[in-house]
């Protein structure tokens, strides 16, 4: 097969990864008080409004198997950008409420920011009511459940 032949051939095959399926959005990292399915998309939309939204684990995924000049063939190239916008910092490149927790509500500031004000209002209002659980959580003198969670399943291995 000559150079000329082969690189058509690499056409080809793009050409057919690139069917009317529509793109995929990567969904934010979820916030831990929130249901999943009252999300954004990185770009920006409500989950609900795209027919397909993956997790930033299923894009790495798709990035790594086909690399990234084909897989912006099926992913919504904005999202990818905001990611790693927001993650640079990040272990595994998107920014999530535990390993970031104000970057993560940052994300929230734009057509999200009543309902985050009311959250966190809701969370002081809690931390009013609760004021030694939360003095303790601050001290490290109790773990938090996911913390401890974590710790047994290390145990575990
Ligand atoms: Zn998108």
């Amino acid at each position: 097969m000559t150079r000329r032949a082969f690189a058509q051939d690499e056409h080809a095959q793009e050409g057919e990864a690139m069917p009317d399926a529509p793109l995929s959005h990567i969904a934010r990292a979820v916030l831990p008080w929130r249901d999943p399915a009252d999300n954004d998309t990185e770009c920006g939309k409500h989950v609900a409004d795209f027919a397909k939204v993956i997790t930033w684990d299923e894009a790495r995924v798709l990035v790594k198997k086909h690399g990234r000049q084909r897989a912006a063939f099926v992913l919504c190239m904005t999202c990818v950008e905001t990611t790693r916008r927001h993650g640079s910092r990040t272990q595994f490149g998107q920014v999530t409420f535990t390993e970031e927790p104000v970057e993560r509500l940052s994300r929230e500031f734009g057509k999200r920011r009543s309902q985050t004000d009311a959250e966190l209002r809701a969370m002081a209002e809690i931390v009013r009511r609760y004021p030694d659980e939360f003095a303790d959580l601050l001290a490290g003198r109790v773990m938090p459940i996911e913390e401890l969670r974590r710790v047994r399943r290390g145990q575990r291995v």
